[in-house]
């Protein structure tokens, strides 16, 4: 049987070092809020370098024993983690919510989506095949072997809180490697949360290694895994800034990297789509998390046939959204993450009106709410030098830009530094072919707007990174290759 818990005995807040919890080295702490409300949910260990090299020690302890262990030793372990998290996702939900602000049902969405990646790269640990090479000489054998890779540093953001730092913890110790790990300042309580069930479901001291930081402090505390060449993975997932940084910054190490970075997805519907789906797969896609997440439609191409139909009955969905905190079962879109985030939102929807777009519904905050509530916004006649056309806007907001032809809109599209995902809406054969392979992304949604799944690789092309999560080329990333070449047979 699994232990079910209680909200409040799922909040840590120390850091988990060597499968203990302890205080920062320098006592600091940092507090984490509701981003709803603005009010202190806990007060989270503020780590400096000290204790991200304590944590790398202890990874690197427990390093030979974990990597030795046997393959379907450590798929138990994480099916017993699975099991954990399954169990307590409307806990780990509540939890996300709070420290998130999304809808309770998406925080628990979350837990599961999470959860499906430990299961599937539980059962990933015992197929981590190598080859036989065909003979090449007499007298000698060659094959290649896969091995773990060594300790995984693992930095997340906020958006997703859970899902993020499990689809690289998961991976990762299916492989064989040891993890320390620093998620987002805004939200560090899941994932303390989620390390706690971890140990509970039996994974050794010391593989598992989770420290918390405020933004200022984050920098030395990570400087000093990028700089240790005991670390020798950085798995990132968050800005494409921070991505290159952490890129620049390993350089002297030359660590292995994976960056799952910003995105700028465009959203393309031709005169041939089912505009109804269209306007439905837009919706799923845009507007999961209030438009936070990183493959959320950024800005959205619409044929000219069918421009003015699309713009209708899309701002009838839109305008309809509940917008309400995350503890209202009627919720659909919660809080925006922090006062940044929310004047991001508004400078671009500002810009974007100074230069011409109109508003068709939302376009405002919602002090009546709160501080960081913001109206789900449709903007007409959006033009390709508006702030929104070229950075993503993280937010309930979508620009309509109106096309002739395809080579225009597939022009357009690909007119970014960006290529994380993409999506379009057609019913031609024929289109849906040469399109699919013309657009610069890793990810193509064709009449589909819920993309995600563990068993599907993830992840950018360009200035969106390197590196795929899930399915079965997830593991890749975690693991080098052996070569061995053994003679003197004959
Ligand atoms: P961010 O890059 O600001 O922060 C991400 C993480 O990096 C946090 O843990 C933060 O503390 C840490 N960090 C920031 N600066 C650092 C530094 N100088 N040294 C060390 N660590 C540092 O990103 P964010 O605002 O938390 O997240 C939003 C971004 O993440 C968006 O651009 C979004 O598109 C991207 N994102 C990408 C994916 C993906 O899979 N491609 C998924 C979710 C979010």
């Amino acid at each position: 049987m699994t232990k079910r818990y209680e909200l409040n005995e799922l909040i840590r807040s120390d850091n988990f070092i060597d499968g203990k919890w302890v205080v920062s080295a320098g006592g600091k702490r940092f507090d984490v809020t509701d981003p709803a409300t603005g009010k202190v949910i806990a007060q989270v260990a503020d780590s400096h370098a000290a204790d991200a090299r304590a944590a790398t020690d202890a990874a690197a302890r427990a390093f030979p024993a974990w990597r030795d262990t046997l393959p379907k030793d450590r798929a138990a372990v994480l099916h017993r983690w699975h099991a954990l998290m399954v169990e307590n996702a409307d806990a780990l939900g509540r939890l996300i919510s709070l420290e998130q602000g999304k809808p309770f049902a998406e925080g628990r969405g979350e837990v599961m989506y999470g959860a499906s990646y430990v299961a599937w790269f539980a059962d990933e640990a015992t197929r981590i095949y190598g080859d036989i090479i065909p003979q090449q000489q007499r007298g000698k054998r060659m094959s290649a072997i896969k091995e773990p890779i060594g300790i995984v540093a693992a930095i997340t953001p906020w958006n997703f809180p859970l899902a993020m730092i499990a689809r690289k913890i998961a991976p990762a110790l299916a492989a064989g490697c040891t993890v320390v790990g620093k998620p987002a300042e805004d939200t560090p309580l899941t994932a303390l949360a989620l390390v706690m069930l971890a140990h509970e479901a039996g994974v050794p001291a010391g593989v598992l290694n989770l420290i918390s930081a405020s933004r200022d402090n984050a920098v030395p505390a990570v400087a000093d895994w990028l700089a240790d060449s005991r670390v020798r993975k950085i798995t990132f997932t968050g800005s494409t800034p921070v991505g290159k940084y952490l890129a620049r910054e390993s350089a002297g190490t030359l660590k292995k990297l994976s960056l799952e970075l910003g995105g700028n997805a465009p959203f393309i519907v031709f005169d041939d789509a089912d505009v109804d789906a269209a306007v439905t797969g837009l919706l799923a896609a845009k507007f999961r998390n209030g438009g936070q997440t990183c493959v959320c439609p950024n800005r959205v191409y619409v044929q000219s046939g069918v421009y003015e139909r699309f713009a209708d009955l899309l701002t009838t969905r839109v305008a309809a959204l509940k917008v309400a905190p995350a503890t209202d079962p009627a919720a659909q879109i919660g809080p925006m993450i922090n006062a940044r985030a929310i004047d991001k939102i508004a400078r671009h929807v500002d810009d974007a009106v100074s230069r011409g777009a109109r508003v068709l519904t939302g376009g405002k905050r919602l002090p009546e709410l709160g501080p960081t509530y913001y109206a789900p916004t449709v903007l007409a006649d959006a033009t390709p030098e508006m702030q929104l056309s070229c950075e993503e806007t993280f937010g309930p907001v979508v620009p309509l830009f109106r096309f002739d032809d395809e080579a225009q809109a597939i022009h357009a599209a690909n007119d970014t530094p960006f290529g994380l995902a993409s999506y379009f809406y057609s019913q031609d054969v024929r289109r849906i072919d040469r399109v699919a392979r013309q657009l610069e992304a890793g990810i193509v949604g064709i009449n589909e707007g819920a993309l995600a799944s563990e068993a599907a690789p993830f992840g950018g092309v360009k200035e969106s990174g390197y590196g795929r999560e899930g399915s079965k080329y997830g593991l890749d990333d975690y693991l080098s290759i052996k070569y061995l070449c053994q003679g003197g047979l004959e």
